[in-house]
This record gives structure tokens, C-alpha cells and sequence, in this order.
């Protein structure tokens, strides 16, 4: 194996074994973290495996026929995903987000879903469900994903430029086919549908005016396309402060070809600013996550494929959440009001705000610990 191999599954990712009070009370739903921030959105990631390699996520180099992804059994099933998404309702999540790795890649994912949607929150409410994707199944997927009670979807598309959008997923990937996934999800009423590009200088921010262009015209209001700053995360993508074009720059360009104005955040914790076109074009949404951190309102937890939570996206270690769920204590299973215990208490000690401090920091964080790869925390 060459250098830039990372290791093998089992030792991926640091991780502790959650502390489970031996007096366990049922969740509240009202957890606050050391910095006041509630519990509202989970994202799961249900796979490692992506059928892209998009340089800026899983780059070819390093994610090679080499590489060894986790095994079947590492996985969380389906399951044991719902056991825990349920215990985090109870802490006060109202919405989950499904990703990976590419989530569609998971056998059987409107199973899941189906799952998922059974759950309610204290209030007796259904769940907020959504997916992120690349879109390279959605074709095919977008009605039984639909129907098994996924609410919305986010497509992934960094150009609408079919050669500049096969060198960005570097599988040579048509863009015709993601286009036709967006208007399956529409058909479906899996609405509205997001679009993410993620912005690098020089490789695709020629494409922000072009990708709106075809958004209003072919897609209009239905379609909110939004603009992700390329974000240091993991250790594998060799990012480049000079490689991130501030979403300031998206604006201006964007509204030197169709004026904006900006919208109110609708939610606390909202990752986007949003912006209307004037005309009544519909709206655009920017995600500063370099240039304008936004820790102070995140309220998001992340689930990894097998099973490791992880509080912040640029997080080194995780918590294991499997060894509970596979473990024992006294040689009985551990019980919900456990096993959530102990969630609450990974929430309750969380202070972490790595962008508002990135500027702060050398290019890798002080602990001299490897970050967590997105592709296996999700996005
Ligand atoms: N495969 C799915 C997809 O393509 O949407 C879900 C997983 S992907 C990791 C989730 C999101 O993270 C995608 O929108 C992707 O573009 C974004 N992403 C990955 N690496 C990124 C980076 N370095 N900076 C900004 N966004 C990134």
C-alpha cells in the first residue's frame, strides 16, 4: 500500500466507548449543549461506498480499487439505525438527513425510509425526512423513495457543462442523467428539490451563472440551488485556502446576471443565507462554511456508517454508539433509556466550533489527529 492509503477499517477513526450512568432517566427532549446549542437534525450516513470521486471529497488517488471500504458487518442495520434515530427523537430531533457516501448505493434504502417515517417526535408529529445524493440513481429511485416517505431531496451538481462535470466526478459521469434524476424527483413531489455545487475557484466557478441560468429556466421556483464554499474537511483532499471562492463573490456575480434580494432565515441553525431573485425567479441559498462559520447555531449530530457519532463535520473522534447497541452490561442488552443516556451526555459536553476558530489554527487542528473523511460522516 502506498503512503496515502488510509488505515484499515477498524482502526479509522479514534473513537470512545459512551459512558452509560448507571441510573438511566428517559430523555426530556430538551438537550442543551455547553454552548446552549439544542438537538435538531441528524444526519446518517448509510453507506462509505460512492460511485463518484469527486477530487474534492474522494479523490481517485486515495479511494482507489484498493481501498478497503467497511464490511457488511461493520454496517449499522437498518434496524439499529431506527432504534437509535428514535432515541434522538426523543432528545428533540425533528429531521433526519440520509447521506454517505452516495446514500442510493445502500440495498433496499426505501426499507429505511419506510422506518423512518414511522417515527414520531413528543408531539406526536412525523419526522422532517430527507436524502442527499448524487443523483446518478435517482432516475430510477425518486417514486419509491416517494413513496416509502421521504419528504424532499438535495442533488449534488457542481456544472452544468457536461465535460467540466465529468472531470469533477472523475467517473465520467454524463450530466444529462442527474438532470433527468431532478425532474424525477419533481415528478415524484419529492419538493423542492436542492441543488448543491460546491464552488472551487478555477475548477467550476465559471458554471455559477450558467447552472442558475438553466435552474430558472428548465426547473424555475421549485428548484433552490445553493452554493457551498469547498471546505477543508477530512484529510484527503488536499484543500487550498485560494481554492475556496467566498460565497460574497457568488452573490455578486449571480446578481450582475439576475438582481437578488435576501430572505429572512425561515429556522434557527439554517446552514444557507438565502437570497430571491427580484423577479420572481425563486431562490439561492449560500453555504459559507469557510468564510462565515456558523457553529454558534449548529444543532446537528452525525451518525457514521457504523455507527460512531460525531458532533462536528471536522470532528477527529467519535462516539460508539454500535458498541452499546451490540454490547452488553451485567450480560443483558442495554435498554433504550440507556443507550439514550448516554446520548445525552455526548450532547451535554459538546463544545466544539472548528470553523469560528479554522482561522485561529494551523492547517490541521491542534490534537494532531487525522479528521474524519466526509464520505464517511456524510455531508
Ligand atoms: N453522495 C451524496 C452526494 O453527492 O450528495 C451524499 C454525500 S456528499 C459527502 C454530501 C455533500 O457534501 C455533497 O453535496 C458534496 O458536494 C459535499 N462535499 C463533499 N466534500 C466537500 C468539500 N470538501 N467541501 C464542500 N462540500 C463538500
Amino acid at each position: 500500500m502506498g503512503d496515502n492509503h488510509i488505515p484499515l477499517a477498524d482502526l479509522r477513526y479514534a473513537a470512545t466507548v459512551p459512558h452509560v450512568p448507571a441510573l438511566a432517566s428517559a430523555p426530556t427532549g430538551l438537550l442543551s449543549d455547553r454552548r446552549g446549542r439544542p438537538l435538531h437534525d441528524l444526519r446518517i450516513s448509510v453507506t462509505d461506498r460512492c460511485n463518484f470521486r469527486c477530487s474534492y471529497c474522494m479523490p481517485k488517488e486515495v479511494f482507489d480499487g484498493s481501498y478497503k471500504f467497511l464490511p457488511q458487518t461493520s454496517l449499522l442495520s437498518f434496524e439499529e439505525i431506527t432504534r437509535l434515530a428514535r432515541l434522538f427523537v426523543a432528545h428533540g430531533v425533528h429531521k433526519l438527513r440520509l447521506t454517505g457516501g452516495e446514500p442510493l448505493l445502500r440495498k433496499h434504502l426505501e426499507v429505511l425510509i419506510g422506518m423512518l417515517a414511522g417515527l414520531r417526535t413528543p408531539e406526536g408529529e412525523p419526522l422532517d425526512i430527507t436524502l442527499t445524493t448524487n443523483g446518478s440513481l435517482l432516475e430510477r429511485k425518486a417514486q419509491a423513495l416517494k413513496d416509502a416517505g421521504l419528504q424532499r431531496v438535495t442533488v449534488s451538481l457542481d456544472a452544468l457543462d457536461d465535460t467540466i462535470f465529468r472531470r469533477m466526478n472523475d467517473v465520467d459521469f454524463p450530466v444529462a442523467d442527474v438532470l433527468r434524476g431532478i425532474e424525477a424527483a419533481l415528478r415524484a413531489g419529492l419538493a423542492p428539490v436542492k441543488i448543491n455545487m460546491v464552488v472551487k475557484r478555477g475548477t467550476n466557478d465559471q458554471e455559477i451563472v450558467p447552472l442558475a441560468r438553466h435552474v430558472r429556466e428548465h426547473f424555475g421556483p421549485a428548484v433552490v440551488l445553493r452554493f457551498i464554499e469547498y471546505m477543508d474537511v477530512g484529510a484527503s483532499n488536499g484543500w487550498r485556502m485560494d481554492e475556496v471562492l467566498p460565497s460574497a463573490d457568488v452573490v455578486s456575480r449571480l446578481s450582475a446576471a439576475f438582481p437578488l434580494q435576501p430572505v429572512q432565515a425561515a429556522t434557527v441553525g439554517e446552514t444557507a443565507e438565502r437570497w430571491r431573485y427580484v423577479d420572481g425567479g425563486g431562490e439561492i441559498g449560500v453555504i459559507s462554511s469557510v468564510t462565515r462559520a456558523f457553529c454558534s447555531d449548529c444543532n446537528r449530530a452525525r451518525l457514521s456508517t457504523e455507527g460512531k457519532l460525531f458532533l462536528c463535520l471536522f470532528a477527529s473522534r467519535g462516539h460508539d454508539l454500535r458498541a452499546l447497541l451490540r454490547g452488553t452490561r451485567d450480560g443483558r442488552p442495554y435498554t433504550d433509556d440507556e443507550i439514550a443516556a448516554a446520548i445525552g451526555l455526548i450532547w451535554q459536553g459538546r463544545e466544539d466550533r472548528y470553523s469560528e476558530l479554522r482561522g485561529a489554527m494551523a492547517a490541521d487542528p491542534g490534537s494532531g489527529e487525522r479528521r474524519v473523511e466526509m464520505h464517511y460522516i456524510g455531508g
